[in-house]
């Protein structure tokens, strides 16, 4: 907290609110995987009382007209990004290595102002939340014959990163403003749901809306650290060996170190892999690529100490770290799902059926993936 109070925390939930007054827009909202792990802690719910259901059942009563879930959108992402790494594995020679993951806004920025000679290193694969804002405004859109102008589409993250993510000024791939409108934390709906007089405890459960609302268990793990490697490998094997491996085979990248080094034999080729957290982590990381020390073939960064369990737009206990426990929670959802892997989605294959044809393709192209500047000299020429 800022001692004189001239500094403070940018809240959206006006915008949000008045989204929701206005009888022209349609609103829709995604919900992070990290979120689902600490909505409850200020509201005084443990363990089960804060479920799913439950939080779905107070965006609704919020009055939001859909509920999706992010996760959707991070099965998305590994279909992309998963081909992009196979694709640049099947020509290694044509790109920079290693492959970075592009996810986290915070390690975007990050490279992008200290390392602009690393930026065609990142994968061109979209956030989830970034790829779920365009196919809402047009998939979405299109199959409900709405006019994608009168979306208003909002996003509930762990993640402050996220506000300034979504407001690029190249992130509009639909062609309707900005593809993602409003950024709110898992603090602000909180405290939306406390303006609202909302007890969840009194809430029946209920269910994602559909076609952006079924998930596996990978895209569930992408708010922990190590799990976007985690739900891209096992992606990569089914592809490449023509058969699932075991959900828990790749299980070797979690872990609580902010750095993890693992070699995964992959088809004929053995990936040396490496996740990291924290952004301090993240440069000792950076200087060990540049100088030699070290090389990887796909490299994870979370800017935030654990993932975005851990993010900054989470609950803030004085003195204590959730994040370890909260990515347990991740875990725990995905071992219980009934689906474990992104290419099993029902609703991704759907989305690629009807609209996106295949990984890679050029709608994907378009929509779900971006080239990455140097922002540090947009900042300065006022492109941002
Ligand atoms: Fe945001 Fe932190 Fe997650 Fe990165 S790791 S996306 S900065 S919450």
């Amino acid at each position: 907290h800022c001692p004189t109070g001239a500094l403070r925390e940018r809240d959206d939930t006006d915008k949000a609110f008045a989204a929701l007054a206005d009888p022209e827009k349609i609103t829709v909202v995604q919900v992070a995987p990290a979120v689902r792990t600490a909505w409850g802690e200020e509201l005084g719910l443990h363990g089960e009382e804060a479920s799913e259901g439950k939080m779905v059942a107070a965006l609704k009563r919020i009055g939001f007209d859909y509920v999706f879930d992010t996760n959707f959108a991070a099965d998305l992402t590994i279909m992309e990004e998963g081909s992009e790494l196979l694709e640049r594995l099947g020509n290694s020679r044509k790109y920079a290595w290693p492959m970075f993951t592009s996810c986290c806004p915070g390690w975007v920025s990050f490279v992008s102002k200290k390392y602009p000679e690393y930026l065609r290193n990142l994968s061109t694969a979209k956030s989830p939340q970034q790829m779920f804002g365009a196919m809402a405004k047009t998939y979405f859109a299109q199959k409900k014959g709405i006019d994608p102008n009168n979306i208003c589409c909002i996003s509930v993250m762990p993640c402050v990163s996220k506000k300034r993510e979504a407001s690029l000024s190249y992130m509009k791939s639909a062609g309707a403003g900005q593809d993602v409108d409003i950024v709110l934390t898992t603090r602000e709906f909180v405290r939306m749901i406390r303006a609202e007089h909302i007890n969840p405890r009194f809430l029946k459960e209920q269910a994602f809306d559909s076609p952006l609302g079924e998930s596996t268990g990978a895209g569930m793990i992408f708010g922990v650290t190590g799990g976007v490697m985690e739900a891209a490998l096992r992606t990569a094997y089914a592809v490449v060996e023509g058969k699932n491996p075991e959900a828990d085979a790749f299980r070797a990248v979690r872990g609580r170190e902010g750095r993890r080094e693992t070699d995964f034999v992959l088809g004929d080729k053995t990936l040396h892999t490496c996740t990291v957290s924290g952004l301090a982590n993240a440069e000792k990381l950076m200087e060990d690529i540049k100088e030699g020390r070290t090389a990887y073939d796909f490299v994870e960064v979370m800017a935030c100490p654990g993932g975005c369990v851990g993010g900054g737009g989470q609950p803030i206990h004085d003195g204590c770290e959730f994040a370890e426990q909260r990515g347990g929670t991740l875990y725990r959802l995905d071992s219980e799902r009934k689906l474990r892997f992104s290419h099993e989605n029902p609703e991704v294959q759907k989305a690629y059926e009807e609209f996106l044809e295949k990984p890679l393709s050029r709608t994907a192209h378009k929509l779900l993936h971006s080239e990455h500047v140097n922002e540090l000299y947009f900042e300065t020429h006022n492109y941002l």
